[in-house]
This record gives C-alpha cells, sequence and structure tokens, in this order.
C-alpha cells in the first residue's frame, strides 16, 4: 500500500526525485505539504490547495483532539471525508505540540499529562493513545508519539528524551492496527550529531516505511539545523521517504534537499499571509509597504497561481491595509503555489540532472536578497 520509488539520485549530492504512494494517490517529491492544523489549510479550499499544486496535506493530532474530537472526526467517515480532501494526509502525533503549546506538563516514561487549553480539564497522552487517535483521524501517514526537546538543551536532556522517543517507537508500533496506515518514526537527538547519529541507527532495525528528522527549527541557530539534517539525512534509508519537520524556507529546504530530505511541511505560508506578507522568489514583501500602493504588477508576473494571474501589488496592498478577508485567502494561494513551486522546480532539476547548477542559483540568489519586513 506504502513504496517509495527513488526515480533520479543526483550524481553530486544526496538530493532525489522520487515518488511515494500512499492508499489516496502518490506525492512526487522532493515536495512541501501545506499544514491543515484543524483540518484546514488557514483561509484556503481543497480546490484552492489542488490549483497550487498541493499533493500531500498535513493535520495535527492534538489540535484535533482538542477540537473537534477524533470521535467526530471518525463518525464523518475520517479526515479526508471530513475536509473534503481526498488527495494523501498526514497528521504528526502531537508531541511537539504538547511539549511546545501545552501549559502544566508532566512528562514521564508512560507520557504526558497537560492541561487543555479549552476547558482546563487534564489530558494524558501516550505512545499507544496517540497512535489510537491517529487510527480514527484516518490519515495516509501518521507519526510516533515523540519527546522533543528545547533548544537550547544539555546533552543529557536530550540523550534522556531520545531514548524515551525510542522506547515510545516501539509502544506505538505494538499499539498500531491499522493496516492502511503508515507509521514513520522521528529521530531525535538536538544539535548533537552523535545522539542523532545513535538515533538513526536504532530506528533503522524497525524498518519503518518513512522517517522524519523532528527537533529542528526550535530555535538553534541555522547553520547547526543544516549540520543536523546534513548528518542525519543520509543515515536514514533510500528507499524510503524522509521527512523534515516542520521546515519550510527556501533556504533551509535547499540544503535538505541536497543532504536527501524529500518532504516538508511548515506554518510559513499561511502565517505570513495573515501578516500581509507575500513571499515572492524566496523574498519577503509585505504588502503594506508604500512602494505597493500604486505598483499594478502582478505579484510575481513568472508565477502560475490564480492570484498572480488576476490581481496586482496595489489591489492585494489595498486589501491587506483595509484588513479584507480577501486578502488572507489571496496572499495563501500564492504563498503555497510558491513554496510548493520550489520544491517541484528542485525535482525537475534532480530529473534533468542539474540540480548543482539549480541549487548554487539559488544559494547565490537567496543569500543575497534581502527582506524588507
Ligand atoms: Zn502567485
Amino acid at each position: 500500500m506504502f513504496e517509495f520509488v527513488c526515480q533520479q539520485q543526483c550524481r553530486h549530492s544526496h538530493a532525489r526525485a522520487g515518488l511515494f504512494h500512499t492508499p489516496h494517490g502518490s506525492v512526487a517529491t522532493p515536495r512541501f505539504m501545506p499544514v491543515g492544523t484543524l483540518a484546514n489549510v488557514k483561509t484556503l479550499t481543497p480546490q484552492h490547495l489542488e490549483g497550487a499544486g498541493a499533493q500531500m496535506v498535513l493535520a495535527n493530532t492534538y489540535h484535533l483532539h482538542l477540537q473537534p474530537g477524533e470521535e467526530i472526526v471518525a463518525a464523518a467517515g475520517g479526515l479526508h471525508r471530513f475536509m473534503g480532501w481526498s488527495g494523501p494526509i498526514l497528521t504528526d502525533s502531537g508531541g511537539f505540540q504538547v511539549f511546545s503549546l501545552s501549559e502544566m506538563r508532566q512528562i514521564s516514561d508512560a507520557g504526558v499529562v497537560f492541561r487543555s487549553p479549552h476547558d482546563g480539564q487534564m489530558i494524558e497522552l501516550s505512545p499507544e493513545r496517540a497512535i489510537r487517535i491517529q487510527e480514527q483521524l484516518g490519515a495516509d501517514v501518521i507519526m510516533a508519539f515523540d519527546e522533543c526537546p528545547p533548544y537550547p538543551a544539555s546533552r543529557a536532556v536530550v540523550t534522556q528524551a531520545t531514548q524515551r522517543t525510542l522506547h515510545w517507537l516501539e509502544r506505538c508500533i505494538a499499539a498500531k492496527q491499522r493496516p492502511d496506515q503508515a507509521l514513520f518514526g522521528i529521530v531525535q537527538g538536538g544539535v548533537y550529531g552523535d545522539i542523532r547519529r545513535e538515533c538513526a541507527t536504532a530506528m533503522l532495525a524497525y524498518d519503518l516505511p518513512g522517517y522524519a528528522i523532528g527537533g529542528v527549527s526550535v530555535g538553534e541557530p541555522t547553520t547547526a539545523m543544516h549540520e543536523i539534517v546534513a548528518v542525519t539525512a543520509p543515515l536514514l534509508p533510500t528507499h524510503k521517504p524522509r521527512y523534515l519537520m516542520g521546515v519550510g524556507t527556501h533556504l533551509e529546504m535547499l540544503r535538505a534537499i541536497a543532504a536527501g530530505v524529500d518532504l516538508f511541511d511548515c506554518v510559513i505560508p499561511t502565517r505570513l499571509a495573515r501578516h500581509g506578507c507575500a513571499i515572492v522568489q524566496g523574498n519577503r514583501w509585505n504588502l503594506k509597504n508604500a512602494r505597493f500602493r500604486r505598483d499594478y504588477a502582478p505579484l510575481d508576473p513568472t508565477c502560475p497561481c490564480y492570484t498572480c494571474g488576476t490581481f496586482s501589488r496595489a489591489y492585494l496592498s489595498h486589501l491587506v491595509r483595509a484588513k479584507e478577508l480577501l486578502a488572507y485567502t489571496l496572499l495563501s494561494i500564492h504563498n503555497v503555489t510558491e513554496l510548493i513551486g520550489f520544491t517541484q522546480a528542485a525535482r525537475q532539476a534532480i530529473l534533468e540532472d542539474h540540480f548543482p547548477k539549480f541549487a548554487a542559483e539559488w544559494e547565490q540568489r537567496l543569500c543575497t536578497s534581502s527582506h524588507d519586513d
């Protein structure tokens, strides 16, 4: 039901182009996956997502458990039907959110107890519970429940979190029942290369259908993240998809693709849109900036999206200044299209055997451009 086929391996880097087959369709990699935390990608319909080139989207276990609850999603026939998205879906396990968002949490080997931000009730999340919730939600790819240490954290703290992640993975595998879902393991280890290596090596023994690199983009310097990805990704099996969690800027994705990563997700395109920002060729533009008020050109004349094909920068600037809701939809359409398009272009470059040239050009462009927000 799940298979990753490597179509082309770059001869000068670890970059590869592949096809990840799932019960709800195939994902051509490398690819950016938009995040639909509460079973919707904010301000976008499934039609918008399809138009933007989305193939696989994310939903969030922690948030959906709190609201509306997995029983309601299951009674609707599962996430695909509930949110009207017939393509592949991935749910994260909730681990990251419990550790980063919730207050009053108690962590033990059994699991995590935290206070619901909705009604103050104490909620317990364990490897078994996270799998059960994800089985009720019904995504194609489900994630192991892990402990994501903060940054900075000492070696001792990271070692303990990594060991717990490995024990919890074993319990996730034992708890999993549905054959139509693929369980991905999450490599932890903070910024410590040797702990990452040990964690990845230990996880390979389980022969999982896919592997993720977690615990990055949690406040560490960008250079540390690039190093961790460069160390970890090549350790993961070549015939399984590799997913870098929570990463979605051009430069981060470019370097991770070179390290052999296939899948990415990040809330950045829709979050920036809600702040009135567009991502244009890797640059961030604040549409409130006076220079856009009488600029009647499209956001990006080379972009295939509906927003760029229909509206001007001046119109978008007006909507943003007036706080019109349409601004957020139009900017989200463009930003999601831009990020997916970037990964599609990287894929094309790998397939056509000129990824090093593509990467060098983008490196230069991204490292010399300035952000205006
Ligand atoms: Zn566009």
